[in-house]
């Protein structure tokens, strides 16, 4: 290659979306690796081994680490990817993070100029206190949200730390993005999810193809990840607390009539469902 074609193809790479990539960790662990060029960074990386093995392989430098919050199988591998590379780390305020260089808040923003990503934090405590998600409202058009533990595919994170009440209100804040987000979660639990979804809304029309496209993506060791935000209103029950079936089953649930504006209720009583589901 010529030196004005390696600068076109440089030039061409610089300007191109970064790819995003699973790396599979622990049992249903999800660490999503963001790279351009020759530079990567990785999101909620519990464990640094399967970081540095394609780090490595694919002959990438790593530029930035970020963190959604504070449990273990999210932060376990900082140190050691630290240990190599001297890299900022991003993550919550609100909570402690060995080795955070950078401490955000709502409304903080994280630009990675190698990769051309440009980062909103938005806060989303539920599942736990401090817990944030990263948003980038360009990327690929569309649109990226990586939300660790907080909204899964057809699912949500568990209460460890907040209320009912908190979730919901960050989930509704998730909801409110365009609906063609790409929504990286952090755990593989879809099809376990869609279980609980069928239950609390059997009849629903679009939860069979949702089901389906999982099943097939499953079968051939895909991740069902990511989602949109479009498929996710419209099959995952925990951002349905207003539809008729959803309030109906919640109703069943806690023994009493729930209405449309108990929407905190509902939404607490399908979570509680869920846990002894
Ligand atoms: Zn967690």
């Amino acid at each position: 290659m010529n030196d004005t074609n390696r600068a076109a193809q440089a030039n061409r790479a610089d300007r191109a979306d970064y790819q995003i990539v699973p790396l599979p960790a622990f049992n249903d662990n999800y660490i999503w690796l963001l790279r351009r060029g020759d530079q990567a960074a990785v999101v909620d990386p519990g464990d640094a081994g399967p970081v540095l093995q394609y780090l490595d392989q694919q002959q990438l430098s790593l530029c930035a680490i970020l963190a959604t919050h504070h449990h273990g199988d999210h932060v376990g591998g900082i140190a050691a990817l630290r240990a190599r590379y001297t890299v900022p780390v991003y993550g919550p305020a609100a909570e402690a993070i060995d080795l955070l260089t950078d401490r955000l808040d709502d409304g903080a923003r994280v630009e990675l100029p190698q990769l051309g990503a440009s980062f909103e934090v938005l806060a989303v405590p539920g599942h736990t206190r401090g817990h944030i998600a990263y948003y980038d409202r360009n990327h690929q058009g569309c649109g990226s949200l990586f939300c660790g533990d907080t909204l899964f595919a057809c699912g949500c994170g568990r209460l460890f730390e907040g209320t009912a009440k908190q979730m919901r209100h960050s989930l509704a804040r998730l909801a409110a993005l365009p609906e063609a987000t790409c929504i990286y979660c952090a755990h593989e639990y879809t099809e376990a999810n869609i279980r609980f979804a069928r239950a609390i809304e059997p009849d629903n029309a679009d939860l069979p193809a949702y089901a389906a496209e999982v099943a097939r993506l499953r079968a051939a060791n895909r991740p069902s990840l990511p989602t949109t935000l479009g498929a996710e209103l419209r099959v995952n029950p925990f951002l349905r607390w207003g539809i008729p079936a959803v309030i109906e089953a919640a109703s069943r649930f806690v023994g009493k009539p729930l209405l449309k504006q108990d929407a905190d209720e509902v939404f607490a009583a399908i979570r509680s469902w869920k846990n002894g589901f």
